[in-house]
């Protein structure tokens, strides 16, 4: 049976102060790792390397929006994929038209000697390493040998994107920022993992859909409605850093198959 192992390297909501943001590596049984998210600074890299990765295999990556705490950590994955994979292949972004406009503007202010056109970045020797690829709504794009992945809109900010990827017949769909959103609900129908946001709990349900997010309660409705098998609650509030039970007890009742809560560096293997 073909499994995946997740690696959660950041599981901090935006204002996080003991966690760092979000990024999540799957690796498929193809041999693909695909990132979801590219958390900010350098906590990815600073995280992959606890976590035994090289950064010469960060090679796909899958952004659901463009907020900072989900992008802006991308320049030095960028810098330190180059250097490690000298001559090799540089970096896939797969994202939204507008998180590919300010993608431009990150790289553009924070990687001087650069340039830009519309296929990616390129060095100072006219090396690309960036390759970018804006993607529409329901569109499925190959990320290797028996990877694939497609977009489906969420209600977060404008042409914010969840994924489903699958990966060797192992469905895993990553909710990005949203608030309860049916389209997510259509695309997760019986996936295998559904990781979803919590931005705490139904107490502060006013907070989290003024800011766009989900209370616990209805990352558990959603994977309930979408029949998934498992459910792992990430972007998590600092209130929630220490002791994040008060979140798994609000999804359990509302979905019945097993919820953790994700911290950085947690691994889960799925088959
Ligand atoms: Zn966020
Ligand atoms: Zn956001």
């Amino acid at each position: 049976m073909p499994s995946v192992r997740i690696t959660f390297l950041g599981t901090g909501a935006g204002e996080s102060l003991h966690r760092a943001h979000t990024a999540i590596t799957l690796d498929a049984p193809d041999g693909t790792r695909v990132l979801l998210d590219a958390s900010s600074g350098n906590s990815v890299m600073r995280n992959a390397t606890l976590a035994g990765m090289e950064p010469k295999d960060f090679c796909q990556l899958l952004l659901s929006h463009d907020h900072a705490d989900h992008m802006s950590g991308l320049p030095l994955i960028q810098t330190m994929h180059t250097r490690a994979s000298d001559g090799g292949d540089p970096i896939q972004v797969h994202c939204s038209s507008k998180a590919l406009e300010n993608l431009k503007l990150l790289f553009q202010a924070t990687s001087p000697g650069m340039t830009l056109d519309h296929e990616g970045l390129r060095n100072s020797s006219g090396r690309q390493v960036v390759r970018w690829t804006p993607i529409d709504d329901g569109q499925q794009i190959g990320l290797g040998p028996n990877t694939s992945a497609t977009r489906f809109p969420v209600d977060h900010i404008d042409q914010a994107m969840g994924w489903r990827v699958e990966c060797g017949g192992v469905s895993i769909v990553f909710s990005g920022d949203t608030k309860f959103s049916p389209s997510l609900v259509d695309a997760a129908k019986g996936a295998r993992l559904l990781i979803h946001e919590a931005y705490g709990t139904e107490t502060s349900r006013e907070l989290a859909e003024q800011r766009g997010h989900s209370p616990a309660a209805d990352a558990g409705r959603a994977a309930a409605l979408a029949g998934v098998e498992e459910l792992i609650l990430t972007h998590i509030t600092n209130a929630y850093h220490i002791d994040p039970q008060p979140l798994v007890d609000e999804a359990r009742q509302y979905f019945d198959g097993p919820v953790s809560v994700a911290y950085d560096l947690y691994q889960v293997t799925v088959d």
